[in-house]
């Protein structure tokens, strides 16, 4: 009987990194999870915990502290840890810590032989999927951020509401940076298999407007600004999105995810990482789809590739 063993290393059990160990626990997304930190207590507390809720788990798991060594036979390795803003510190300053932090993890988890996909979720995502990229040397393809997949999930949850319809049936994405210049690609936006661009004006018991699909894709651009605003931080949907594209890692489901993923020529960009739609299977990226955009997203999907690139360039790393 071969059994497979589904290794997930988590780096950072912080408020994301364990709502992902939470999400992962309760949906049985792997069979054996190690949870590391550079606060060793705080892992193994957090190991503990998630470990008195295993006789109430759908089935079993292993859970435990470790260290980067444990990385070497992981099939993911998902890297939620980061440093927070100090007061007065600018946006650069921190993007740089966060780079220095990088280091001190993709190194050993390299060195440790680690063989799988890289998931990161720390922000600003884009540019520490493109860091994590540079530092391992490997193959873009598996080296995967959330990228707009919560942003996307977000979207599909307003125009649910919106539409009165289940979000399931809504096949709409948020593109581009996870961040100030993303944007919804309406042309590309299907309720079902109808375009809701068109059901503007449409004659019915109720009007949908271009100015509301406009008001949602603001909305979800400023959802965490005001999840953060009341509550400090968020991490519940970012777990769950994080478990998603675990699931289809693992499951080699070939599922359609706004990940970030290196464009390498698709919608005239590369070498830039940014949420686009994927088909996410056990090698990780198995294709970046190109949607039909208008040229008027394409250049909005340029200008958001601009403003990472820029915000890569700016990062000189440390010695
Ligand atoms: P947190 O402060 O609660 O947790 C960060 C963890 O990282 C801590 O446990 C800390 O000890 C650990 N850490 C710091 N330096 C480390 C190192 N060198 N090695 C190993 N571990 C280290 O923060 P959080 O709320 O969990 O957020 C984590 C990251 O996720 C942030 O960058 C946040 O902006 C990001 N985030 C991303 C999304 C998304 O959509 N991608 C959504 C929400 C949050």
């Amino acid at each position: 009987m071969k059994v497979d063993n589904r290794k997930v290393a988590l780096i950072g059990t912080g408020m994301v990194g364990m709502s992902y160990a939470y999400a992962m626990l309760n949906q049985s997304a792997c069979d054996e999870l190690v949870l590391i930190d550079v606060n060793r207590m705080r892992a193994e507390g957090e190991a503990m915990d998630l470990n008195h809720g295993l006789a109430f788990a759908p089935s079993n798991m292993k859970i435990y502290a470790g260290d980067y060594e444990d990385c070497r036979d992981a099939d993911i390795v998902a890297i939620c840890a980061g440093v927070a803003q100090k007061e007065g510190e600018s946006r650069l300053d921190l993007l740089k810590r966060n780079a220095a932090v990088f280091q001190s993890i993709v190194d050993p988890v390299t060195a440790s032989g680690f063989n799988g996909i890289f998931l990161v979720a720390t922000n600003p995502v884009d540019i520490m999927t493109r860091i994590t990229c540079d530092l391992s040397g490997f193959n873009p393809r598996r080296v995967l951020g959330t990228g707009t997949t919560l942003d996307t999930a977000r979207l599909r949850y307003l125009l649910g509401g919106y539409l009165k319809v289940d979000p399931k049936n809504v096949h709409a994405y948020v593109i581009g940076e996870h961040g100030d210049s993303e944007f919804v690609p309406w042309s590309q936006a299907m309720l079902a298999t109808k375009p809701i661009l068109s059901l503007c004006g449409e004659k019915g018991s109720r009007k949908i407007c271009q100015g509301d699909l406009e008001q949602i894709a603001e909305e979800v651009r400023s959802a965490a600004y005001r999840i953060i605003e009341a509550k400090h931080a968020t991490y519940y949907g970012i777990g769950m999105a994080m478990t998603r594209i675990t699931k289809a890692i693992l499951g080699d489901e070939h599922s359609v995810l706004t990940v970030s993923a290196m464009l390498k020529g698709e919608y005239g960009q590369s070498g830039v990482f940014a949420g686009v739609p994927c088909i996410i299977n056990q090698n990780g990226i198995q294709s970046v789809l190109t949607l039909s955009l208008t040229e008027e997203e394409l250049d909005h999907l340029a200008s958001s590739c601009k403003t990472l690139q820029k915000s890569y360039e700016e990062i000189s790393f440390p010695e």
